[in-house]
């Protein structure tokens, strides 16, 4: 049975079928046409006038809302209809990527979970430069996302295994990341707005009530960089009216406004918010007190996610072990604390056993160790399994 995976484009879907059934470009174009249904296929930027109005049809709903970049747009527009639609998608000074773009660390997690890997939605965003889980930067691949006279389609499997052995190459700018993550955000639907409000709660304030652009535009460029804010088609100029912070603070305009000036907005303020929490770069430090070697930073992968605005990230040690943390972690230098275990490794079940072997109860090995009382009790269970299984091999070896 054919399906799409979370987060897939429609257009991967199409390239992987072509794979296992005989659709040829002939086929496809007059399946797909060119301005009415491309748009299911390559990115909706490229979508004409005439082809807004099928997009638009409750039938391909479903299609539309989770194989589509649309509700990128559509979030912070209000909803989308006929008349904004082409205005979102188009007429813009920002620059959308034309390029395809695959994350390395999401396809070799693709490989090892599904067998295979595909294109996704959240890293064709305009202005994602890195991934949102796994602040890898994202590869462009040569291949365009708008459709071509050949109407060629390509397999996001075939891009991975031919072409390239794409290096990890880790972002170190917290603000790609943050807009990266704000991106995806507006794709799902999550949106808080009120930026004029908000930046006057945070003292960016002129006078009573009057928001001190100058010094917000300032700040913001800094925070993402003159040259990455030219990059994307979004550059403040100092002291412009028409510039999209003065823009996103007028409720009027807000609505006409590119989905990426919101993100980058949001991405801004929610840096300057203390409550925010963030994990510094990578890799990071074990907080179990096992032999990583001479290894300082044994922690190579993070995968973060929020859970009721909580930041959580799971954790996979060379050690073995996996395991949860919250709340952010902004000292590259200090452990994360672990919250849950989800897989113990052996050294740490052997250091649990020597801890109970030297006379501890459970409960003093679970704080001695910084490690919850249920993992030292499944951590025993671990070894005596093992001792039991590596003893009744002894016995069938005799
Ligand atoms: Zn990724
Ligand atoms: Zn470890």
């Amino acid at each position: 049975m054919f399906a799409l995976y979370y987060d897939e484009i429609f257009y991967s879907g199409v390239a992987r079928l072509q794979k296992r059934l005989p659709i040829g470009r002939v086929e496809l174009q007059s399946m797909f046409g060119f301005g009415k249904f491309a748009s299911f296929l390559f990115l909706p930027p490229h979508i004409g006038q005439s082809g807004a109005a099928f997009f638009l049809e409750p039938h391909v709903r479903r299609l539309r809302e989770r194989h589509c970049t649309s509700p990128f747009y559509a979030t912070t527009a209000n909803g989308v209809n006929r008349l904004n639609f082409a205005k979102l998608h188009g007429a813009s000074a920002l620059r959308a990527p034309h390029r395809m773009q695959l994350c390395a660390a999401c396809s070799a997690e693709d490989f090892k979970i599904i067998g295979e890997t595909f294109w996704r939605r959240s890293h064709q965003l305009p202005g994602a430069a890195v991934c949102w889980k796994h602040n890898t930067q994202l590869f462009e691949t040569p291949h365009s996302n708008s459709p071509s006279t050949r109407f060629l389609l390509h397999d996001a499997n075939d891009v991975w295994t031919d072409a390239f052995q794409p290096v990890q190459l880790c972002n170190d700018s917290p603000s790609k990341l943050m807009l990266a993550v704000q991106l995806r955000d507006l794709l799902q639907g999550r949106y808080q707005g009120q930026y004029r409000t908000r930046a006057l709660q945070m003292g960016f304030e002129r006078k009573a009530g009057i928001p001190d652009f100058d010094k917000l535009e300032a700040e913001i460029t800094a925070f993402f960089g003159a040259d990455y804010l030219s990059e994307i088609g979004a550059t403040l100029l100092p002291g412009a009216q028409g510039n999209w912070t003065r823009l996103l603070s007028s409720p009027k305009q807000r609505r006409l406004l590119h989905s990426t000036y919101h993100a980058l907005f949001e991405a801004f303020l929610q840096s300057k918010s203390p409550k925010q929490a963030v994990y510094a770069n990578g890799p990071w430090r074990c907080p179990l007190p096992v032999d990583h070697g001479s290894e300082r930073y044994p922690v190579k992968v993070l995968s973060q996610r929020r859970e009721r605005g909580i930041l959580v990230a799971t954790a996979t040690c060379s050690c073995g072990t996996a395991f949860t943390t919250r709340g952010g972690q902004t000292d590259r230098d200090v452990a994360p604390s672990i919250s849950t275990i989800s897989k113990i490794g052996p050294k740490l079940a052997s250091r649990i056993c020597s801890e109970i072997k030297g006379g501890k109860t459970k409960r003093q090995t679970a704080a001695a160790l910084h490690i919850p009382f249920n993992a030292v009790v499944r951590g025993l269970a671990m070894a005596k399994s093992a001792a039991l299984s590596a003893a009744s091999f002894g016995r069938t070896e005799n």
